[in-house]
């Protein structure tokens, strides 16, 4: 059954990794996706293969989320071409862990700037639609590293700490707009985040790693359970770890 028919979802960082699964899972359900991240070319290939593949429309939107301008015109383009916004997901992150005596502050600064701000940003272009449609649906992605600090992850770790502190006073705020908010923490995914680490201690550490991490369609699934509730249902938290090999 397409439950999420005439719905409109933003996805942001959709270009890879859990981003595109949960593109193909919203289109799946019946929603129009607007697909948004740097690498438009990744996202054109994305909305033909979801045209062709579901019944609904998929709309690609160029976007850097540090950038308020982008994110303003992501939201506009999406009413202008659907006439709401049913959906926002803040999917869009990088995860370059290094250890704090190696000074990457660059990194930091990054991480802050996509982590944090870009969803702030998400949130600042999308929350006024939907408190005037009294109805839709805001995703966070933090991460276990919210939840948790491991070593190498003090920073990245700061910024998914945030990212659920602001799903949560949203989801106490928004109870009676209509509007509700799902903070999504995965654990190990398998995508293209940890290709970016620069920090050769971290990657040193990576190499003896025995976990079997997850697939991005295990987050995705998570997603499209939480947005196909009946609209009295407000899913707040969904943490989805991978087992440990026996
Ligand atoms: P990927 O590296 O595969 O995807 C990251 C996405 O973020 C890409 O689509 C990238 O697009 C986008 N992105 C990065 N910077 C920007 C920017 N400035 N503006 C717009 N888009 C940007 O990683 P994942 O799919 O794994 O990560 C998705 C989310 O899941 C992140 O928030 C991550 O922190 C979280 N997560 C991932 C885990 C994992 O183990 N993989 C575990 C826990 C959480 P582009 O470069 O084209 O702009």
């Amino acid at each position: 059954m397409n439950e999420l028919t005439k719905k409109a979802a933003i996805i942001t960082g959709a270009s890879s990794g859990i981003g595109k699964a949960i593109a193909h899972h919203l289109a799946e359900q019946g929603a129009d996706v607007v697909l948004a991240a740097r690498r438009s070319e990744r996202l054109k290939e994305l909305a033909e293969e979801i045209q062709q593949t579901y019944e609904v429309k998929a709309k690609v939107v160029e976007t850097d989320v540090t950038n308020k301008e982008d994110m303003e015109r992501l939201v506009q383009v999406t009413k202008d071409e659907f006439g709401r916004v049913d959906i926002f997901v803040n999917n869009a992150g990088v995860m370059l862990l290094s250890f704090m005596k190696n000074d990457h502050v660059d990194e930091w600064d990054q991480m802050v700037d996509v982590n944090i701000k870009g969803v702030l940003y998400g949130i600042h272009a999308s929350l006024p639609t939907m408190i005037e449609q009294g109805a839709g649906h805001i995703i966070n992605v933090s991460s276990v590293a919210g939840h948790e600090v491991f070593p190498s992850s003090t920073v990245y770790s700061a910024t998914k700490h945030a990212v659920r502190a602001l799903s949560m006073g949203l989801e106490k705020e928004l109870s009676r707009s209509g509007v509700r908010v799902t903070n999504v923490s995965p654990g190990a995914v398998d995508t293209e985040l940890t290709d970016h680490i620069t920090d050769g201690d971290v990657i040193d550490m990576f190499k003896n790693r025995s976990m079997e991490p997850l697939v991005a369609d295990d987050i995705a699934r998570a997603v499209a359970y939480a947005v196909t509730q009946p609209e009295t249902v407000n899913v707040n938290e969904l943490i989805v770890r991978p087992m440990h090999k026996q």
